[in-house]
């Protein structure tokens, strides 16, 4: 059975410990079973009160980022390139120490967008970088996934396939990370990319077309719940939206979040449990028929 879980995010755009509070507490009222962290920020993050506050409240905790221009596993500047391994690596570390079991989002490349295609010399750092990480991340009981993200915010790849023929070249263990709010902008369908990932697919983002309320836009929940389904999927699957009622200072620029289009945390959490509950659960019933 998948870990249903909730972006961090929905609830608060600061990780002080009353932000943090605000994510766990709203997480778990929502009747979720997983609180996914954003780590941005390792550096000024308590890891052990975010520990202690995630167990306390019987969560599972996963992490997710995007890199910066100045800190991109994926650049052809050495220092560049070093800089963002060495973050990485930091960002490994504090999730560790905040329980978390997956670090995911765009952890291959700045999260914003490009002028040009990358080039072959910046495909082969990341991942050679990529697999130095993920034996990092090993050591300390955490899994690493790459988010398929859409055009507006990677050059490196937008599909499922892509990411697949990506991962053929690094050389340890990395998942993908599939988002029906990007899948929906750049790929076929919504049943095909959960086949083309097979195996490699170990993280799942739940996002509506314009990331607000689950089932108020274009998205086709119905098939990809059906395609997780026929794949016996069983790892997290997390609700991510994004509104302009609360502001995180790292998120909103990047991912052009300008309209308000919820204000209640908590009434759009438990809709989103529920919805994607029922959905996976529908989809089961089904199968054998
Ligand atoms: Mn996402």
């Amino acid at each position: 059975m998948s870990l249903i879980g909730i972006h961090a995010a929905v609830f608060t755009g600061t990780f002080d410990a009353a932000g943090l509070e605000r994510a766990v507490i709203g997480a778990a009222r929502a009747g979720f079973d997983l609180i996914e962290l954003p780590m941005f920020d390792p550096d000024n993050l308590d890891t052990a009160f975010t520990r202690d506050l995630i167990q306390e409240h019987g969560l599972h905790a996963t992490a997710s980022l995007g890199l910066t221009a100045d800190r991109n596993i994926s650049s052809a500047n050495p220092s560049i390139a070093a800089a963002g391994e060495s973050f990485m690596s930091e960002v490994i570390d504090a999730s560790a120490e905040c329980g978390a079991t997956d670090v995911c989002g765009v952890i291959y490349s700045p999260m914003a967008k490009h002028m040009q295609p990358a080039t072959p010399e910046e495909i082969a750092v990341g991942q050679a970088t990529l697999g130095r990480l993920s034996r990092h991340a090993a050591q300390r009981g955490i899994a690493l996934a790459v988010e398929v993200v859409n055009r507006y915010e990677t050059n490196i790849f937008n599909t499922a396939a892509q990411a697949d023929r990506y991962l053929d070249g690094v050389d340890a263990p990395v998942g993908i990370h599939l988002d029906t709010y990007h899948m929906n902008i750049e790929e076929p369908d919504m049943f095909s990319p959960v086949v083309t990932a097979g195996e490699r697919l170990t993280y799942v983002h739940i996002g509506e077309s314009h990331r607000g309320y689950l089932g108020s836009g274009t998205v086709d929940f119905t098939s990809f719940f059906h395609a997780l389904d026929a794949r016996n999927y069983d790892g997290p699957v997390v609700f991510e939206s994004f509104s302009s009622a609360v502001v995180s200072a790292d998120l909103t620029g990047t991912l052009g979040i300008w309209r308000n289009l919820w204000s209640d945390s908590a009434d759009l959490a438990a809709h989103a449990n529920a919805y994607i509950r029922a959905g996976l659960a529908s989809a089961h019933t089904i199968r054998e028929h």
